[in-house]
């Protein structure tokens, strides 16, 4: 897999030195207690690491800074154990580039009602400190999550798991990069968008080469390599033949192989973690790259498309949150292809021409080789499966000229029972929340592209909650969603993000 960092979290305790030294050893006994519990916890998808408790804008500022500073760290969990006057955080607010969690919660679950005392009431503050504390993010706009609970509760444990998958997210934006050979698809509207401005707001750099790059990477591989990794293929996947000639299927094969060698080579060379085609930039490519891209998906690489350079971030960004999940059952780019209109089963065969990302895939891909009128090239070998059922999450990112916006929408993947033999591409049928019908009403008001990158392993929260991170416009489409409130929220987001 494409690597990410071991990423740590940040834990801070706010506090201040109003209450004396023997206070502020039991708040580090506390605070360090519940990095130890959660860590403890097993629900935590990376380590916490306790830091000092924090009691003046020096100290803040400093440990905000490191934070930032620190390759590792993908993110801090602030909490305020007692009052801390929140004047003293605005320097080092100002200063903090990594995702925050507001932790709001409390040392003690229970009120010890027939002991308490003011001892017991100036200990445990949080209740009011964090409200002085969140007035100032908020005055500041500061971007952050916010869970509210005790800290041994499992929701709380939950919420803190699933936002530090949006931190990976975002701090892997701030460096994504972003190859595209060729230029955007002649006339088309929705892949296009403003690479400056997405530089300036997420972190990409999307360069283009010219596709002889890609060809000449290909053709240096050495023939031995090039054999071996179609061995592999033939070990790895089912080949269906269709009764085409073994000699001359195995050659269209290995022409993937070629190309898949030679792109990694050449994505690692000048560390690209995303990639982008266009079937009318060939070049000297004999193929369209079909299973050397879903190959490369697999392995934690993004892809777009028809120069669709912003979903293929997205699906990079998909696939860098989703990293190490156990039992993970995939993430890829993906085309709302055809309805399957018949009322009260209405669903979206969702495919491409080739590029699927075997991740999903329910049982053994099996590889094809087979005609392909884009591209003018010969006969591309591809791998062909079906997705696996479950819930997922369907989104596109789209720039409407004056920003971006991202489009969320809840799918559930749909079992696919009835054979599909003539059918020469991967493909997933789902149906998006709260039904097709709505669901596309939806999502054509607001502009949704027809190229969405997907996953099974991530929530819509958790991609909203990236999108709040880059401070863009979100939308959200789920079960909840009625025409009338979603067409509402648009005309009000013209305003608020003018
Ligand atoms: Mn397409």
């Amino acid at each position: 897999m494409l690597p990410t960092p071991d990423y740590v979290f940040w834990f801070a305790t706010g506090s201040q030195d109003l209450y004396g030294d023997e206070c502020l050893k039991t708040v580090a006994a506390h605070s360090q207690e519940m990095v130890a519990g959660l860590n403890a916890s097993g629900a935590l998808p990376f380590p916490v690491v306790w830091k000092p408790t924090l009691i003046d804008s020096v100290s803040i500022e400093g440990t905000l800074q490191a934070a930032s500073d620190d390759p590792k760290c993908a993110g801090v969990i602030l909490w305020m154990h007692t009052f801390s006057p929140a004047k003293m955080w605005i320097h080092g607010l100002q200063r903090c580039r990594k995702p925050l969690m507001h932790l709001h919660t409390q040392f003690n679950r229970e009120i010890p009602f027939a002991d308490i005392d003011m001892d017991f009431m100036n200990t445990n503050q949080s209740a009011h400190g964090d409200r002085e504390f969140g007035h100032m993010m908020t005055r500041m706009g500061v971007p952050r999550k916010v869970a509210v609970g005790h800290w041994t509760d499992p929701r709380v444990q939950a919420k803190i798991a699933s936002w530090m998958r949006t931190a990976v997210g975002v701090v892997e934006s701030a460096h994504l990069r972003v190859v595209r050979f060729g230029d955007n698809m002649r006339d088309v509207a929705v892949t296009e968008g403003d690479k400056v401005e997405a530089e300036l707001k997420f972190g990409w750099s999307v360069d283009a080469y010219d596709v002889s790059e890609m060809a000449k990477a290909a053709d240096a591989v050495p023939a031995a390599d090039v054999e071996a990794l179609t061995d592999r293929y033939y070990a790895d996947y089912d080949i269906i033949l269709e009764g085409r000639d073994p000699a001359e299927f195995r050659r269209h094969v290995a022409e993937q192989a070629r190309i898949e060698l030679g792109l990694r080579a050449f994505l690692d060379g000048h560390d690209y973690q995303a990639i982008v085609t266009n079937f009318q930039t060939l070049g000297g490519l004999r193929q369209l790259p079909g299973l050397a891209i879903q190959r490369l998906m697999a392995d934690g690489y993004g892809f777009g498309a028809e120069g669709d350079w912003k979903t293929a971030a997205m699906v990079r960004l998909l696939k860098a949150m989703g990293a190490g999940i156990k039992d993970a059952k995939g993430s890829s780019f993906m085309e709302d292809y055809t309805y399957h209109l018949v009322p009260g089963a209405e669903a979206i065969l969702q495919a491409h021409m080739l590029e699927v990302c075997p991740s999903i895939a329910s049982g053994k891909p099996a590889i094809k080789v087979d005609f392909l009128s884009m591209g003018e090239r010969e006969d591309p070998a591809r791998l062909v499966f079906t997705c696996k059922p479950g819930a997922g999450t369907a989104c596109s990112l789209v720039d409407l000229g004056h920003r971006f916006r991202l489009i969320v929408n809840a799918v559930e993947c749909l079992p696919q029972d009835v054979p599909m033999p003539k059918l020469p591409v991967a493909s997933a049928l789902w149906k998006p929340l709260p039904d097709l019908p709505t669901a596309a009403e939806a999502w054509i008001y607001a502009g949704g592209a027809h190229h969405t990158a997907f996953t099974l392993d991530l929530t819509p929260e958790q991609i909203l909650d990236w999108g709040d991170a880059m401070g863009i416009e979100t939308v959200l489409i789920d079960k909840d969603t009625t025409i009338r409130a979603f067409r509402n929220e648009l005309r009000w987001n013209e305003a608020a993000f003018r």
